[in-house]
């Protein structure tokens, strides 16, 4: 994007998040998901860090989101209401807690659920309630001191007569929400979105029986002037609250560092779904108030403290265009070019729409707002569309009936599209990509753009020819980025690449159906690459976890002349073409399932590599039938979901130990 295209962007982003927080602060009816406007935000936010000099004065990053509404008297508050900076992954938790320690402070922190309500401003005097006023724009809020007087949980008088200012979430319950949602619909009225925007339209009422009917609560998390009562840190605070007579909330907890932070995280995040109220993350607080005033903060929110928000359970975005690519099977696949969106933890700008029969199926059209999901390692995939967001504008689906590579016509075969032109050159680039990539041949050097260039360069055109690079060795030099010593390391990463094991080697000539896992049963099994090319259909399929499809495909392979020229081809280069490792019946970890969490010292693939050799399984996800869940450091939920089912835990060293036994 040039300097244009970023400012038109920018103004863009601004004017639709203007739109946003009008529609969910003011009319309290939001028209996308929240997880779809931090995204939003998060955008403009990035852009603004790499091009300060286009930010603008009054860009909403820079404004806490709310707008006074004139039918309300107004209240200048004393001190700001902030909004919170926000964190969405555990690396972000890290940097946050490495920019406190630079400034030479040992954190601990208080966590506290994030209540998806509307904040308050309490005021009292003598002990008695003067006013309530809603958040507003962050300087001058909403008076509501009628509608809050509703709220039985907020004190009017309290147990000192002291004169404090306090702040908190106003809020509505799950089963309050349930019910005044099945009241309207039974009146045929639109039931109310969701908790939050109904507290929020409750409490803004200007009839205060409105108010009341609500049943509305609250949890009070704030006091602004701690100091003036000799309070120290946050979490007296909130001891010194409850005992003036206020609700406060009896998840809050004093932690010590990451690793309490994480748990804590883990543990809500387990239960939220039975917690009588909506949550939306979980809120990090420096404790020490002394250390907070030292942080200080921005215009909008405290450096001392954060939001971690819950990943979406899906993701909105739009679809701004469908490609078609070439597998390395000559599978023409349609693909969906997204605007980009996090989804949990990495950006996606593609997914995959499968075949024409799915993409009708849902009738997936270019300029349509898809959900995306991600699950586990799995390739994004567009889950559904969110046809009430159509304009009429949208594109209907039609499949290329021509390879977008070569031209040439595709051939159907079931509800795949295939392209069968033995030369086109999108397969021949997947392919040698594939072979060099990480798990295969682990070319390291060899990325994909490489490939691709040495591809239309000549230098690698099959295979074989990545043995034969030394020829180029002068021409390699040449390239962009490049050098002699670069090229050095590629022809020895070549060279290397001979002694892999078997199961390398057959993962990296791209059979059908054979990834790394199946290749090393297959290279366990076989030893040795002629027998296992001179296998009947019978043996491999009496291998468990080998199915027909696998062994059809296996001997599909190796019935093919050229294939067979290919391996005769390996083979008098030096490649190796046996199994290198242990083959060893470790009783202890044969036919047992794994699940790995955290972070450790052993690379995770390695780890992953030497449990399957020894005859295990690695999965992703807990549940009862894991045998083991391997630990590290900084675990996620998996290892609470382990502890939860009493599965056995085992830290590094006693999986290494295990493995050398
Ligand atoms: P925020 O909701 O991200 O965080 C700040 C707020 O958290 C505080 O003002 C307070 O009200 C609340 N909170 C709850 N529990 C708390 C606790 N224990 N301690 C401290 N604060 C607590 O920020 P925001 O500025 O109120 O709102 C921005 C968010 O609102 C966005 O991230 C988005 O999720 C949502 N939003 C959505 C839309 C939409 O169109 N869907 C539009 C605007 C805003």
């Amino acid at each position: 994007m040039n300097k244009e295209d970023i400012e038109k962007r920018m103004h863009e982003l601004m004017s639709i998040i203007d739109q946003l927080n009008y529609e969910y602060y003011t009319l309290d009816s939001p028209s996308v998901d929240d997880s779809e406007y931090d995204r939003l935000m998060r955008e403009l936010i990035q852009l603004e860090e790499m091009y300060p000099e286009l930010a603008n004065p009054n860009s909403p990053t820079k404004r806490v989101g709310g707008k006074v509404n004139e039918s309300f008297a107004k209240i200048t508050h004393e001190l700001p209401m902030l909004s919170l900076s926000n964190v969405f992954t555990e690396s972000d938790i890290i940097t946050f807690d490495n920019r406190i320690r630079k400034e030479n402070i040992i954190p601990k922190y208080v966590c506290e659920l994030k209540i998806d309500g509307l904040s308050v401003s309490l005021k009292y005097k003598n002990g008695e309630l003067l006013y309530a006023a809603t958040r507003g724009n962050g300087v001058v809020g909403e008076d509501i001191t009628d509608n809050v007087k509703t709220i039985k949980t907020i004190p009017l008088k309290l147990k000192k007569p002291i004169d404090i200012e306090v702040r908190g979430e106003i809020y509505i319950s799950k089963k309050t929400l349930e019910k005044l949602n099945q009241e309207r619909i039974k009146n045929g009225l639109e039931p109310f979105k969701n908790a939050r925007n109904l507290a929020s339209g409750s409490i803004r009422q200007l009839d205060s029986s409105v108010a009341a009917q609500r049943n509305l609560d609250a949890f009070l998390y704030h006091l602004p002037n701690p100091l003036d009562y000799g309070i120290e840190t946050h979490y007296e605070a909130l001891e010194f609250m409850k005992e003036l007579g206020f609700v406060t909330n009896p998840n809050n907890r004093l932690v010590d560092g990451i690793d309490g932070i994480l748990n804590y995280i883990a543990e809500k995040t387990e239960a939220r779904p039975n917690l009588p109220y909506d949550i939306d993350g979980v809120v990090i607080k420096l404790n020490n108030i002394l250390d907070q005033m030292r942080l200080g903060s921005t215009v909008k929110y405290p450096k001392w403290a954060t939001a971690y928000k819950f990943p979406p359970e899906e993701v909105v975005t739009k679809l701004k265009d469908i490609i078609f690519t070439v597998g390395r099977t000559g599978q023409v696949t349609p693909n969906a070019i997204l605007e980009p969106v996090n989804v949990m933890g990495s950006t996606i700008s593609k997914a995959t729409l499968h075949n024409e029969e799915y993409v009708l199926e849902k009738d997936i059209r270019v300029g349509d707002y898809v959900v995306i999901i991600k699950a586990g390692d799995v390739i994004p995939r567009v889950e559904s569309v969110k046809y009430e967001r159509r304009t009429g504008v949208e594109v209907p689906f039609k499949m290329t009936d021509t390879c977008p590579i070569c031209g040439e016509p595709l051939v159907q075969k079931d509800s795949n599209y295939y392209c069968v032109n033995p030369k086109c050159d999108a397969k021949h680039i997947e392919s040698l990509i594939h072979f060099a990539s990480k798990g295969a041949m682990d070319l390291t050097g060899f990325g994909e753009n490489t490939v691709e260039d040495m591809y239309n360069l000549g230098f690698v055109k099959r295979i074989p020819d990545f043995y034969h690079l030394e020829k180029y060795t002068n021409e390699l030099m040449l390239l962009e980025g490049f050098g002699e010593k670069s090229v050095q390391n590629l022809l020895k990463e070549v060279e290397e690449s001979k002694k892999n094991s078997l199961e390398r080697l057959l993962f990296a000539l791209g059979i059908r159906h054979v990834g790394l896992k199946t290749a090393t049963i297959l290279a366990r099994k076989f030893v040795d690459m002629d027998s296992l090319m001179n296998a009947s259909l019978e043996d491999l399929n009496s291998i468990p976890d080998i199915g027909s499809i696998i062994a059809k495909s296996l001997k599909e392979y190796f019935s093919d002349e050229e294939n067979l020229k290919l391996i005769e081809e390996l083979k008098d280069l030096g490649l190796n073409m046996k199994y290198l490792g242990k083959v060893i019946e470790n009783a202890k970890i044969k036919d047992k399932s794994f699940v790995i969490t955290g972070t450790l010292n052993i690379k995770r693939d390695e780890l992953k590599d030497m449990i399957i050799t020894n005859g295990g399984k690695v999965i992703e996800s807990v549940s009862r039938k894991t045998d083991y869940l391997v630990l590290g450091e900084n675990p996620g939920s998996k290892y609470e979901k382990a502890k939860l089912l009493g599965i056995p835990i085992l830290n590094e060293e006693e999986i290494l130990d295990m493995l050398e036994n």
